[in-house]
């Protein structure tokens, strides 16, 4: 399939590379005559929008994997994702579709988004709805289905976001949505908000992303996929679906292989409290009795639903998604077998424009093939530094345009975005204010940005940013700190671009893999971090960055923990990664060199993605 066979405003089929063509976003259309040409420069994104959704909704039976998740971060603008998860999710679809794979993408469309972050002076977070316009990204499809909610009848739609790949494939995702006329006014509002509302809000929309999910695929044709991928538990409720599809006579229950040999699942936290779990009284509720109670505790636990127990007791295939959090799912549930595909990012997606640039130059057919990254290794260390002052240079004036001329580019600068969860533990390096001061003015200035999201219900990671505004406050005569409102996918590409080093800092094992410091690589930027996640396989000391506290848990206290690692961190930066920066240049390049070489040549979506067909779709 390729958008380059059809006139994107006539829809009449045209040679490629004809008289009339016009490029857009990467791709190339071509036109039967001047005047469609004419009109597609007009509005290109809106006719290169048309013809890659018709495109991506053509031939539905020829889609044999089903990739579920309850956020999609494909593009900064579109506000259907929060965070890592939803990132994952789009980078893998991206992946899945410059590999021409056969698979159709299913999520929520949501009217409001997560939401956009305000802060004030004081680092307290306001929230307001995400405004965004439907026509900019996505098409109507034509179908509807309905899902069982509180014993009403839900009226759900389906809209498609076309996921180009890099040759001209098109891969559907299909977003749900109850913004119906047809639907009762608070129905409307069941695909407002992503993590949005209480339980019972939350419940409703694994309904509709589950069963709804299934549906909807059937009803728009895609009547062959055998095998569904539930990207977290979220969407665990699918298998519900696909028994009730069973259609067995009543009393000889449900074929319990039948659904597993179709179903893959993908765990991604390593704590318990990170597994969504329902009362069966809310099921009850929510469901009504389309579902035998007493079958689902068989499936899905004996006291509450736990969505985690319900895709292992369905699944034939399931994953962590680092080797580290393998193993601790492992532990966490002995009776199954859990295997692990570390997650990776999409590297074209998360690639500045300089470095492309320069990947262009020395390794052409880098962003279809990324595993050509290893011979970043012999890109000469001037043009790295080059590539890396020109982004870093467009991160510092944003900075300062947002925040007031206070950075410098020649100045040693760390980078911090993520959700402001605790035990991301944004704060590690305020430990010791003193120690830290010290560093900045003894062995050489730093600047540190930081960025991130607190979910709005989630008051310690609210006040974790409040901290920070705290520290920013009394350490400002020594160290340049600042935070940057409204942490999105583009500011998530800026930093990572743009920072000398990316500091990560989990309290351990709780981070299952992590994923920003694997764009951080992939621009040359090297990682600070705790062994946790990704860095236990891609950490190699002093040659791809720099590793912070010990290998394994241990039995401190939380508190002796903070203060253990605190010391190992201001130490590393100290003796290592500050005099490497200011005085050593050529190691310093080479480390930036070794990241990309080493690190983005491997994580990444394409190798993950290769890994998912190898290991679970096969
Ligand atoms: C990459 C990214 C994340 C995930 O980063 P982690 O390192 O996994 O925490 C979250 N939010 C945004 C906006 C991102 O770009």
């Amino acid at each position: 399939m390729n958008l380059s066979r059809r006139d994107p405003v006539c829809g009449m089929t045209v040679q490629p590379g004809g008289m009339f063509t016009a490029d857009h976003e990467g791709t190339s259309f071509s036109f039967c005559s001047e005047p469609c040409r004419r009109t597609f420069a007009e509005n290109p994104r809106r006719f290169a929008l048309n013809a890659a959704a018709a495109l991506g909704a053509q031939d539905p039976m020829s889609r044999r994997i089903a990739y579920f998740s309850m956020e999609v971060g494909v593009e900064s603008k579109l506000p259907t994702y929060s965070g890592g998860l939803g990132i994952l999710a789009g980078d893998t679809l991206k992946s899945f579709a410059d590999l021409a794979l056969p698979v159709v993408g299913v999520s929520l469309l949501y009217s409001k988004g997560y939401f956009t972050q305000k802060l004030d002076e004081h680092g307290n977070q306001s929230e307001e709805p995400t405004t965004w316009s439907r026509d900019e990204f996505v098409r109507p499809l034509p179908a509807t289905v309905t899902v069982p909610i509180e014993g009403r009848s839900v009226i759900v739609q389906a809209w498609i976001y076309p996921v180009r790949g890099i040759k001209g494939h098109v891969l559907p995702l299909i977003l749900l949505d109850t913004s119906l006329e047809a639907n009762a006014p608070r129905d409307r509002e069941l695909t407002a908000s992503l993590y949005g509302g209480d339980e019972r809000y939350r419940l409703s929309q694994e309904v509709i992303l589950g069963i709804g999910g299934v549906r909807m695929l059937r009803a728009l044709g895609y009547k062959a996929v055998e095998r569904f991928h539930m990207n977290e538990g979220h969407a665990a409720l699918l298998t519900l679906e696909l028994l009730r599809e069973q259609r067995r006579p009543p009393g000889s229950g449900w074929d319990l292989p039948a659904v597993r040999e179709q179903c893959v699942f993908t765990t991604h936290t390593p704590v318990p409290a990170g597994h969504d779990q329902f009362s069966y009284g809310l099921v009850k509720e929510v469901l009504g009795d389309s579902i035998p109670i007493d079958e689902l505790q068989q499936i899905g636990g004996e006291d509450k639903l736990n969505m985690t127990l319900l895709a292992l007791n369905l699944s034939h295939y399931v994953n962590g998604v680092a080797k580290r959090h393998g193993e601790v799912s492992q532990e966490m549930f002995p009776g199954y077998s859990i295997d692990s595909i570390t997650n990776g990012v999409h590297s074209l997606t998360w690639t500045c424009d300089s470095f492309r640039k320069l990947f262009n130059k020395h390794i052409p057919g880098w962003s279809k093939d990324p595993f050509g990254l290893r011979y970043a290794i012999s890109i000469p260390n001037e043009e790295i530094w080059q590539a890396h002052t020109v982004a870093k240079a467009r991160l510092i004036a944003e900075v300062n345009r947002r925040n007031g001329p206070r950075f410098r580019e020649d100045l040693f600068t760390l980078g911090f975005a993520r959700r402001t969860a605790k035990y991301k533990r944004h704060d590690l390096i305020f430990e010791n204010p003193e120690e830290l001061r010290r560093i900045a003015r003894e062995v050489g200035p730093i600047q540190l940005i930081f960025a991130g999201k607190a979910h709005p219900h989630d008051n310690p990671g609210r006040d974790v940013i409040k901290a920070t505004f705290d520290a920013i406050r009394m350490l400002q005569e020594d160290v340049k700190i600042t935070w940057l409102e409204n942490y999105d996918m583009a500011l998530g590409r800026l930093l990572t671009s743009g920072v000398d080093v990316w500091l990560n800092t989990p309290l351990r094992p709780l981070e299952a893999s992590g994923t920003s410091g694997m764009k951080a690589a992939h621009n040359g930027v090297p990682s600070l971090s705790i062994l946790d996640g990704w860095w236990v396989e891609g950490h190699v000391e002093g040659v791809t960055g720099w590793s912070i506290g010990p290998a394994a848990a241990g039995s401190l206290t939380q508190a002796e923990v903070n203060i253990e690692d605190a010391r190992d961190l201001y130490l590393k930066l100290s003796t290592k990664v500050l005099p490497t920066f200011y005085k050593r240049q050529k190691e310093w390049v080479d480390i930036m060199r070794f990241s990309i070489a080493f690190n983005a040549s491997f994580f990444n979506t394409h190798r993950m993605a290769e890994q998912y067909a190898a290991n679970a779709y096969l």
